[in-house]
């Protein structure tokens, strides 16, 4: 996974079978990359969509699931972290 795919994978709206099959290579990913690291945060902070040129606000629901399958993923992976 490089930047941009994940991005990509960040902008588009994705059901929970592929959060969680995306999330360990986020992971893999956001390790190794602290411009990815921001976006993630920033989006986490502002619950906003940067798409298409433009801000759009996250849907409540596709937060709350990416929220959650990254949550349990990292704290399978990371089971020591305050996630
Ligand atoms: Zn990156």
């Amino acid at each position: 996974m490089n930047c941009d795919e994940l991005l990509r994978a960040l902008n588009e709206y994705v059901d929970d079978e592929t959060v969680l099959a995306l999330c360990r290579e986020f992971a893999e990913h956001l390790a190794g990359c602290q411009p990815c690291q921001i976006v993630v945060d920033n989006i986490r902070q502002t619950i906003q969509l940067y798409r298409a040129g433009e801000l759009h606000p996250m849907p409540p629901e596709f937060q709350e699931r990416f929220r959650r399958a990254l949550r349990e993923r990292w704290k399978a992976k990371f089971p020591n972290s305050e996630v």
